[in-house]
């Protein structure tokens, strides 16, 4: 509906803006299709071990297939997907989506690796659909094989996840994970209120580290703050070997996740590019893949 008041600039604004509505309609319709079809899928990134590149654990990094087959990472849906309420049961697909994959995941980083998966701060937020994710964690057979990650915010909102949320998934042997860490609004010293088994350092403060001397005092104080209160560390977005040779001369951080180890990759691509053999299979894991 365009205005016909004799403004040019008016009717122009009311056009355009009913494009963007239209647009807004268009991509939410399609966003909806997409998970009721279930057009979407995970790819899984290592976390590395920098000194014997063993596989500690792997992420589940949600991608949907649009309309065209294209497939999309996370940035472009996740927001929208949390305002329409479709993001809780895009979780519990992702989770059927690793229990469905279990052996192929077993096979491809081993037994012990264990499965992250993100939840949205505003997921975490809510104690009815956190209830309802560790009762679909518990009721896999194996919740001691996987993990939460969660920003920093849900930790210091003033809400019940902290007392009581968190306590049921440490009970079921879920791990905890406070992922982006340094991006939030929450501050060092809030990690003493914080019980978590691992925090993920921001790849903000990972690229090119070894040239960032701020960065690199930031990195000692999360370090020793974690080693006081027996969290693993994980560096984020570990893209070079220069970044690598820095964490590995001037700290004692021991796992990272980044690119320099291996882009996020499909299963189903490694069971086509893999002959039986397991050691390939390893390779193929830990080696930069293509991007997803
Ligand atoms: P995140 O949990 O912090 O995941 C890390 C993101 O950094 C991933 O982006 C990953 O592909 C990317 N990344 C890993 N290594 C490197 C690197 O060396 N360099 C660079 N430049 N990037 C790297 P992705 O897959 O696009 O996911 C973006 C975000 O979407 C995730 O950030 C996470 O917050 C969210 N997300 C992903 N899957 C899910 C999900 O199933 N549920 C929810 N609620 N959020 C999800
Ligand atoms: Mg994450
Ligand atoms: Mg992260
Ligand atoms: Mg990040």
């Amino acid at each position: 509906r365009i205005k016909n008041n004799g403004k040019g600039l008016a009717a122009f604004f009311d056009a355009s803006m009913e494009r963007e509505a239209q647009a807004r309609m268009k991509v939410e319709q399609s966003l909806r299709l997409a998970i009721l079809e279930k057009r979407f899928c995970c790819a899984f990134q290592s976390k590395v071990d920098i000194r014997t590149q063993a596989v500690k654990g792997i992420e589940a990094l949600v991608r949907l297939r649009d309309d065209e087959g294209v497939i999309q990472a996370p940035g472009s849906f996740i927001n929208l997907a949390g305002e329409l309420g479709l993001i809780d049961e895009l979780t519990h697909l992702v989770l059927a989506e690793i229990v469905k994959s279990i052996d192929l995941i077993n096979d491809t980083f081993g037994p012990e690796a264990t499965i992250s998966i993100n939840v949205a701060a505003k997921q975490a937020g809510n104690p009815e659909f956190m209830r309802s994710f560790a009762q679909a964690l518990e009721e896999t057979g194996f919740p001691q094989r996987f993990m939460i990650e969660v920003t920093e915010d849900a930790f210091v909102a003033k809400n019940h996840f902290q007392d009581e949320i968190l306590p049921m998934f440490r009970k079921l042997g879920v791990g905890v994970s406070i992922d982006d860490f340094g991006t939030g609004y929450s501050s060092l010293s809030a990690l003493a209120d914080i019980t978590a088994d691992e925090i993920k350092i921001d790849r903000s403060f990972i690229t090119d580290i070894h040239n960032r001397p701020r960065s690199q005092g930031i990195l000692r104080a999360i370090e020793s703050l974690s080693e006081a209160l027996g969290m693993t560390v994980i560096a984020e977005g570990l893209e070079t070997y220069e970044e690598l040779a820095y964490l590995q001369a001037a700290t004692k951080i021991r796992y990272a996740q980044g690119y320099y180890f291996s882009r996020p990759i499909f299963l189903e691509e490694l069971k086509l590019a893999t002959p039986s053999s397991s050691e390939a299979r390893v390779s193929v894991a830990s080696r930069p893949a293509q991007q997803h």
